[in-house]
């Protein structure tokens, strides 16, 4: 039987899709960029965020799921349209079913939103499943055992830690610290420190390069262009992977704290099972180096990070896809 069901990682940092049967046919950047004075889309995904901090007045680059919130509805419609348009040149033989996660905290507003924005596309029928239990699938767990487990998915603009048992989320706690978190108090320390204005991508770039969240692994440094904030000219300076730690363990802490706080709340049994099982990490974020020893550590429990953070959920949406009778 032909079909052209696909699974969407709709991400505050990126939008992945996955066609049944083809796997992940589209990975881009959850950016367009628009002419602020036309409303006209000039791009979308990859070509929108190569514009990102480099563009001229009229041109305007959003970031419509900034924080794990939809801050722009018909923005996110509109990339949500144009990306699946993207995969469907050919157009679908017929209709296919949808599913799409998204971040946690959306309210039922927001959620409505998204199903709307999906029906427009022209899907036969939408479903819409929470993010936690995806990127768990697609991290390799077996989530529909009784034995409890515990994702914690770092992504940019939320993490998002829950408790799993038996198909469904126990205990979750989603905060606004993540990966574009980590960014910001790059470019805060370096303005501080060195009052060097660097943007958001060339503090990502430093942080995918050389980003680190413990001063112990491994020692790196890298060169890092801006504008120099006294003289107001373009200067240029070096920093240190221990320096990138520094910055980021305000952020470190909080994360810490928050999944500490989600342990708290959970009961007993699974508590133990945590305990024998680890906590998986997933999620961009959770690629900086370092993380998983500094949590390990501090949790007393042991942590690792899936196979495959960045395409978790969508390898999730891919597997539920085959197996379930949506
Ligand atoms: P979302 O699900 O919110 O779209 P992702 O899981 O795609 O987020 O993760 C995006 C975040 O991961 C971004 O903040 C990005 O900078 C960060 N990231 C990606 N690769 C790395 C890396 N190698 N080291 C550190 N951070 C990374
Ligand atoms: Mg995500």
């Amino acid at each position: 039987m032909f079909s052209n069901d696909i699974g969407i990682d709709l991400g505050t940092a990126n939008i992945l899709i996955f066609k049944k049967g083809e796997g992940i046919v589209l990975n881009e950047p959850s950016v367009l960029a628009i002419n602020d004075e036309t409303k006209e889309i000039l791009a979308v995904g990859s070509e929108a965020k190569e514009m990102f901090g480099r563009t001229p007045g009229k041109i305007k680059a959003i970031k419509p799921l900034k924080d794990g919130v939809i801050a722009d509805f018909e923005a996110t419609e509109i990339l949500l349209d144009s990306l699946i348009r993207k995969i469907n040149a050919k157009g679908f033989f017929i209709k296919p079913k949808i599913l799409i996660c998204c971040p946690t905290n959306i309210t039922e507003v927001e959620k409505n939103a998204i199903r709307e924005a999906a029906e427009k596309t022209g899907a036969r029928k939408i479903i819409i499943e929470e993010e936690p239990k995806v990127a768990a699938i697609g991290s390799g767990i077996d989530i529909s055992s009784s034995s409890g487990h515990m994702i914690v998915d770092i992504g940019g603009g939320t993490t998002d830690i829950a408790v799993l048992s038996l198909g469904d989320i126990v205990v979750s706690e989603s905060i606004k610290i993540a990966g574009n978190a980590f960014d910001n108090e790059i470019i805060k320390y370096i303005k501080d420190k060195y009052n060097l204005l660097i943007g958001e991508s060339t503090a990502e770039e430093i942080k995918k390069k050389i980003g680190s969240v413990n001063n112990e692994i491994k020692k790196n440094k890298m060169e890092v262009k801006g504008r120099d904030l006294i003289k107001g000219l373009p200067g240029k300076i070096f920093i240190t992977s221990e320096e990138i730690s520094i910055s980021l363990r305000k952020c470190v802490n909080e994360i810490i704290r928050a999944i500490k706080h989600v342990l708290e709340q959970t009961p007993p049994e699974l508590s133990s099972d945590i305990i024998n099982s680890g906590i998986v990490l997933t999620g961009g974020g959770s690629l900086i180096s370092g993380l998983s020893e500094i949590l390990t550590e501090e949790l007393n429990v042991s942590v690792k990070v899936s196979k495959e953070p960045l395409t978790a959920v969508a390898l999730g949406t891919g597997i539920m896809l085959e197996n379930c009778c949506f």
